[in-house]
């Protein structure tokens, strides 16, 4: 079976369904196109799901976990995965936490405050890279949606700050904390040329500052942030270019590791949300299909202000007696069930034809969609979630 035709089989709508085979061939993929010497962590807060996780467990190389509660979860679920502890914030107790676990082989230290906290807490060596901030004069992130870096932001430390860490490593009392290296994360929704620029930037940024200080730095991490494109399901970021721009990196660099740590451009395509079309309503010259659940479950294009691309599933029976709302051949703005303007699935998309009683199926819900929606809000039901392992068989 495939996504098309379980969505139109299902009984309970809403559901996610998560192709888990053709999210292996995806990162397989991506794998092949990156250099050795390029190690490639999945930032779990893009989709912390379990079978997801456990999916591509063995296709990278470890996991990037952003709070204690990230840390113990993924570690439940891939316990023999090495994992990078990153975010701003870390607690006294996400610390003593995650200095518990040996399979935290990074840390990403965000602050001199979080560099003091690691120190008197550690009571055995930890790998440590600075997280910097850099500043990105050359207009490289202009337009970009989502910037962490290059400007005014509480993530990561400016660089005179890292040069101040440096100083404090140096001295009594951070004897267990070895620094690795340095690690940016500064943007979400690079292409790959852009992306490549970055991480040209942030390596010779690092060779620069070790040379410095006589340091020497053995890996760089340059982050996620690959461009997932919602406007055109079929694209791909070009990781085949990315890859052969960081083998030149490479070249130039001997004994460096890259690590990378993507999130949504990993998962993004795997996931879907599948619904119904409960009511269509012509509203002052427009048409709106609203469906069951909504951004309460799929807040996506919420928080993007992007349309959800989507396919419609005919349904040809209609059980009622009174007349079957429809639209034909006029661009409709899909809703969901909430009681606010906000709920919008997808914006004056033009359709053939829709029905109430037709099924959505919107495409690209791996990534930043169940995990980062507002379930309570209006107390709906959860949709279910059902996991297809078609194709290669291998995801379980
Ligand atoms: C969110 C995040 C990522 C992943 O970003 P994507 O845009 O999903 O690739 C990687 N690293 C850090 C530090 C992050 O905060």
């Amino acid at each position: 079976m495939n996504i098309r035709s379980t969505a139109a089989s299902l009984t309970e709508l809403p559901a996610y369904l998560y192709d888990l085979a053709a999210l292996r061939a995806h990162v397989r993929r991506v794998r092949a196109a990156l250099p050795e010497r390029v190690e490639l962590y999945y930032a779990a807060k893009a989709n912390p799901d379990g079978p997801l996780l456990t999916a591509l467990h063995g296709l990278v190389d470890g996991y990037e976990v952003s709070s204690g509660g990230e840390l113990a979860h993924v570690h439940a679920v891939v316990p023999d995965a090495p994992l990078a502890f990153g975010g701003p914030g870390k607690s006294a107790e996400e610390i003593a936490a995650a200095l518990r676990l040996p399979a935290v082989r990074r840390w990403h230290v965000e602050s001199e405050r979080e560099l003091h906290a690691l120190a008197a807490a550690a009571d055995r060596p930890v790998d440590v890279l600075l997280r910097v901030n850099l500043p990105v004069g050359d207009g490289a992130l202009d337009g970009v949606a989502l910037a962490m870096g290059g400007r005014p932001t509480p993530f990561g430390l400016d660089p005179e700050r890292v040069e101040r860490c440096l100083a404090l490593l140096a001295s009594p009392g951070f004897g267990h904390l070895r620094l690795r290296g340095i690690h940016a994360h500064l943007a979400s929704g690079l292409a790959a040329a852009e992306q490549l620029r970055l991480a040209a930037r942030i390596v010779d940024w690092s060779a620069e500052l070790a040379a410095r200080h006589g340091l020497a730095f053995d890996e760089v991490n340059v982050g996620g942030g690959m461009a997932v494109d919602y406007a055109d399901p079929e694209a791909r970021f070009d990781w085949p270019a990315f890859g052969r721009g960081l083998a030149e990196l490479l070249d130039r660099r001997p004994g460096l590791t890259i690590r990378l740590e993507p999130g949504r451009a990993l998962t993004a395509y795997c996931g879907w949300y599948a619904t119904e079309v409960l009511d269509v309503k012509h509203s002052h010259g427009e048409d709106f299909a609203v469906v069951r659940g909504g951004t309460h479950h799929l807040r996506t294009p919420a928080t993007r202000g992007h349309t959800q691309p989507f396919t419609v599933l005919p349904v040809p029976h209609w059980p009622h007696p009174w007349p079957r709302p429809a639209v034909t051949a006029a661009p409709v703005t899909v809703c969901g069930q909430l009681c606010t303007p906000k709920d919008v699935l997808a914006s004056g998309v033009v359709v053939p034809e829709l029905r109430a009683g037709d099924r959505l199926l919107f495409a690209m819900a791996g990534a930043y969609a169940w995990n980062i929606s507002h379930h309570e809000f209006l107390m709906h039901p959860r949709p279910a979630f059902h996991y297809l392992y078609h194709l290669d068989g291998t995801a379980s």
